[in-house]
């Protein structure tokens, strides 16, 4: 079926959302189903590729991946091409995008692979980015990267790429941090969130969900070294949660107070810790 309005309203709406869940997107293909109903409805893939066959000109697409922590499908309107980053100019001041770079950075080369970094370093290090502003103004940002749904905190204040970043600028992740960051060998997107093998040698990263569904019908042996996977590693926000995300409770609405009591004891603080402690009072 051609184009048409039904699909219009649904790309408005996506536009709005930016990253959403199935549930969501199934909920605004039925709205848009029901609004124009002389409309031939078409099931959902076929609708969405109606969509995409529209937005390829203009380099975007609807795409989607696997929450890497729920293992629910989430959906986002991406940019296929040029520097993925950039354009997020729109929201962000250049600085901005760059302090946020460097939180990936900082996220991707966590110590021991484990793709987060603590709220503490995360404000300081961002901070030394933001030079012209105020602790609260970085405060703030870092607050509304969470909101743009760019970075999720785990329930003990650790800060992890959201989904939206590894759908939408997955080929920024790629291009710059190839090495570091692994496909999982089973559903083949990149895993920030998972299970790595413990065998130095090897390389098989996998999704918490992915391993899960893999594993145990495998022996529970890595599938590429066959060392037993009972000493994988877990990484990413595996870490440091049971496993469900608190997006509310971010570090940027904590005390100062708290925030120091908990440099001093979170585990991974010493990320990049020494460089900071020079400065880590500079107001
Ligand atoms: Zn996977
Ligand atoms: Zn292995």
């Amino acid at each position: 079926m051609a184009y048409g309005d039904s699909h219009r309203l649904f790309l408005q709406n996506m536009l709005l959302v930016r990253c959403t869940s199935q549930a969501e997107v199934e909920r605004l293909h039925a709205q848009a189903n029901n609004q124009f109903p002389d409309a031939v409805s078409e099931p959902l893939d076929t609708f969405i590729g109606s969509i995409n066959g529209q937005l390829d000109c203009i380099n975007l697409e609807l795409r989607s991946t696997l929450d890497e922590t729920a293992g629910d499908r989430v959906w986002a309107l991406v940019n296929t091409k040029g520097d993925e980053i950039a354009k997020l100019a729109t929201n962000y001041s250049p600085a901005e995008l760059n302090a946020f770079k460097h939180v990936i950075e900082l996220i991707v080369n966590a110590e021991d692979g484990n793709f987060s970094i603590a709220s503490s370093v995360c404000l300081n290090e961002t901070h030394r980015q933001l030079t012209s502003n105020t602790k609260m103004q970085t405060q703030d940002f870092l607050k509304q990267l969470v909101r743009d749904q760019w970075l999720t905190v785990t329930d003990n204040g650790y800060y992890v790429m959201a989904p939206r970043t590894v759908l939408e600028l997955q080929t920024y992740l790629q291009d710059e941090y190839g090495e570091l960051i692994r496909p999982c060998y089973l559903c083949k997107d990149i895993v920030t969130k998972g299970q790595r093998c413990d065998n130095d040698g090897c390389e098989t990263v996998m999704h918490l969900f992915c391993a899960n569904r893999y594993i145990p019908v495998h022996n529970n042996d890595c599938p590429q070294c066959g060392q037993s996977w009972d000493r994988c590693i877990e990484f990413g926000d595996q870490v440091h949660s049971a496993g469900q995300l608190e997006q509310s409770r971010i570090a940027v609405s904590r005390s100062r107070a708290s925030l120091a009591a908990e440099a001093s004891e979170a585990p991974m603080a010493n990320v990049k810790a020494e460089a900071m402690s020079s400065d880590d009072e500079d107001e």
